[in-house]
């Protein structure tokens, strides 16, 4: 039984983030950096992982190119970080993209690509590192999912479809590691400001003429009860306390933070 009070413990845990060269996984592996842990930054582009690593000037962090489509990158990725640092304590599946499209208009192809980074990928990382985590007898995997996992979003088909299966993979994982000081969770975050977001809705300013604030005033806002995107620093606060030992009876669940938008 552990008997840490500390809630924060992830000092000297080894942890992985995919799709961490920006927005959500940057600011999760530097939540990390700070409370000591030792991160692998990964991601598509080798130069700009390499940049991120110059910029954060740590000794506890590295990086490691990998395209979370391609298996043998995934099963390359882990190996490198259980040579390099000994373990691989904590998992984060971040690496998502979005496209927005009526079901009819969109390309068979870009829903395969999306099933592949977000769905597929979560389904190859958790096969790939529960050998290590169940040899340690201690693991987190932490899913990011979305509000779009729990309810539907018209022109989101591919997102969605990703995002519950998530939702699905989380509580398999979840149950097939129960016994083994391993917990797989979800995290559904409504909108936050990163570059996914703001994107989408400079898209919708720029095809209504109109600036981006009036588009989030008058088309966002009101959908959310709080009246706010949320504070990126909070997603990665929650992966920390979900990854500490104090959340060690927390599994097969999503931890939604949503401003209050699936409460209605
Ligand atoms: P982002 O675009 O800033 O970061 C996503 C990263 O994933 C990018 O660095 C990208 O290069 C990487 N990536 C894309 N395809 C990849 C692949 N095949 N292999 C490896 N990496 C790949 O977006 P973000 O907003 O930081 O999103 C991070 C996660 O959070 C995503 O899963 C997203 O669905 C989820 N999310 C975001 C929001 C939001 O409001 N931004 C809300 C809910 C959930």
């Amino acid at each position: 039984m552990e008997h840490s009070h500390n809630i924060i413990d992830v000092k000297d845990k080894v942890v992985i983030i995919t799709g961490s060269a920006s927005g959500i996984g940057l600011n999760i592996a530097k939540k990390f950096l700070d409370h000591g842990a030792k991160v692998v930054l990964s991601d598509l582009n080798a130069g700009s992982l390499h940049q991120k690593v110059k910029e954060l000037k740590s000794p506890n962090v590295m990086s490691i190119k990998a395209d979370v489509t391609e298996e043998e990158e995934i099963e390359d990725l882990i190996l490198k970080t259980k040579k390099h640092f000994g373990r691989v304590d904590i998992f984060i599946n971040n690496a998502g993209i979005q496209h927005v499209a009526p079901i009819e208009d969109f390309s068979t192809e870009t829903f395969d690509k999306m099933i592949a980074v977000m769905l597929r990928a979560t389904f190859l990382t958790t096969k790939h590192v529960f050998p290590i985590m169940k040899e340690q007898q201690w693991g987190r995997i932490i899913n990011i999912a979305s509000i779009n996992g729990l309810v539907g979003f018209a022109g989101k088909v591919a997102y969605n479809a990703a995002k519950h299966g998530i939702i699905g993979i989380t509580k398999v994982a979840a149950l097939e590691c129960a016994t083994e000081g391993i917990t797989v969770n979800a995290i559904c975050p409504g909108y936050i400001a990163t570059p996914l977001v703001l994107n989408q809705f400079d898209d919708l300013a720029k095809s209504r003429n109109v600036s981006v604030d009036k588009v989030l005033n008058e088309v966002l806002y009101p959908l959310i009860p709080q009246k706010t995107l949320i504070d990126i620093e909070d997603i990665s606060s929650l992966v920390l306390f979900t990854s500490s030992s104090c959340a060690k009876h927390i599994t097969g669940t999503n931890l939604v933070i949503d401003a209050g938008y699936t409460a209605q």
